[in-house]
């Protein structure tokens, strides 16, 4: 089978690193990938939300296989695309439809579908431009800290999270008025949850699931979880402290009910479904949907899925994932991400990354690097993945720790604490 792998990123190496394993897997792309994707598969370079170039991309190459790894072309309707497209009917493409896909690109299509299905989320109401006053009057009901959320896609940016009811007046007038664009149209507001996240991953096909291993990230640029949000500093799976409880409350009321509204609303959706959740004492509750795999969650999880993948995605888009054998390891995972110096504000690209071949017991998942004149170079803010696996998470940190050392880049920045917290 030839498989074609969108996206750039860490998770994007993470998926072509566990296709490639396969002996099914014959030719392998990845568009535009990274350096690391150079090293295993064909990089292609495109835009992920150029759909008519991605055509000619699987018809040039035979492509069967189709892995989305990135909101945006999903939101955009990639999926009705390849269904509305003669050349492109019979490839496997794995993602929601765009309907599917609202579920992340729609803050309030997201809380709507969770009360339509008793999905336990926090309190919220939704306004536009013309329900200002409503808005204001809303927040008053509530006590701090307010929590004001743009409905559209807004890079991770659209939540904001204050602790003056004044202040958060402004910002709902600001946030109307066009702060985040067309993506703050509407503003949902919701109760504020106090309790710790994890995220919890589900493959469907629609009609049944599997889930997936748990995770938790890192959001922080600085040590204790302090500083600027990025896309993710590391990440830990399974997540310690979800017991067997917490892990049976999450299926039954969070990730059958989301499945079997799916089924209900009759949405086409063959793909990853990343819950966002707060443990509240021990009780789960949704704060956001995401309709693909998390970067750097992924990192953590994928490795973690022992059945080959090629049969897990071909399962998913053939609706059998009942009667899949699906198997996971058992170890723990870590990693830890190597960043640009000034991330997540400005960086620097193009240095040079030496100490890659000195690294030993852990796997480099490459993010943001390229090739120049045959060296890697780092192309991006976050730069590289480093992920161990052993029966202790501690363990597994521990390796990731002794490996990043051996790692350099000029300005190269990591976390110290990843999973310090989980003792
Ligand atoms: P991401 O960058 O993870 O994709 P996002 O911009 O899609 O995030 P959310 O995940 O809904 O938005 O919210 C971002 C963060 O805000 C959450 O990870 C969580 O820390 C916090 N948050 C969101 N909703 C709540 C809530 N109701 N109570 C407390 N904290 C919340």
């Amino acid at each position: 089978m030839n498989i074609l792998v969108l996206g750039s990123g860490g998770r994007e190496h993470t998926f072509a690193h566990q296709l490639a394993k396969s002996e099914r897997c014959d030719k392998l792309f990845v568009a535009p990938g990274n350096a690391g994707t150079a090293a295993i598969a064909t990089n292609v370079v495109l835009s992920v939300t150029d759909f008519s170039a991605i055509e000619k991309c699987v018809v040039d190459n035979d492509i069967d296989m189709v892995v989305v790894g990135p909101e945006d072309p999903l939101v955009l309707g990639i999926v009705n695309y390849f269904a509305e497209t003669p050349s492109l009917k019979k490839v496997k493409i794995i993602g929601p439809s765009k309907r599917g896909a609202l579920l992340e690109g729609s803050k309030e299509r997201a809380k709507e579908f969770m009360m339509a299905h008793n999905i336990p989320t926090a309190a919220y109401a939704s306004f536009t431009s013309e329900s200002l006053s409503a808005g204001h009057a809303f927040l008053e009901t509530l006590t701090a800290p307010y929590v004001l959320k743009a409905d559209g896609l807004a890079a991770g940016k659209g939540v904001l999270i204050i602790d003056n009811l004044d202040e958060a007046k402004n910002s709902l007038t600001e946030m109307l008025g066009g702060k985040f664009g067309e993506a703050s149209n509407t503003v949902v507001i919701e109760e504020f949850l106090d309790g710790i996240e994890l995220s919890v991953f589900v493959l469907t096909d629609g009609k049944h699931y599997k889930v997936l291993p748990t995770a938790k990230d890192y959001k922080r640029i600085g040590e204790g979880d302090k500083g600027l949000n990025t896309g993710g500093m590391g990440a830990i799976s399974p997540v310690p402290f979800v017991d067997e409880e917490l892990m049976l409350k999450i299926e039954e009321r969070i990730v059958k009910p989301t499945v079997e509204g799916l089924k209900k609303e009759e949405i086409d959706y063959k793909g990853f479904v990343f819950i966002g959740l707060i443990k509240v004492g021990n009780e789960p509750y949704v704060i956001e949907y995401n309709v693909r795999m998390g970067d750097p969650e992924t990192e953590v999880v994928l490795p973690r899925i022992k059945t080959d993948l090629v049969d897990v995605l071909e399962a998913t888009y053939d609706q059998d994932l009942d009667i899949l054998q699906f198997e996971l390891d058992n170890r723990a995972a870590a990693t830890i991400m190597a960043v640009s110096g000034g991330y997540p504000e400005a960086y620097e690209k193009g240095k040079l990354i030496t100490g890659l071949n000195t690294i030993e017991g852990s796997i480099v998942f490459h993010a943001g690097t390229a090739l120049k004149d045959g060296e890697v170079v780092t192309n991006g803010g976050r730069v590289m993945a480093i992920t161990s696996l052993d029966n202790d998470y501690k363990q597994a940190i521990k390796k990731s720790y002794q490996n990043i050392e051996k790692l350099h880049f000029d300005k190269m920045n990591y976390r110290t604490d990843i999973g310090f917290d989980l003792d």
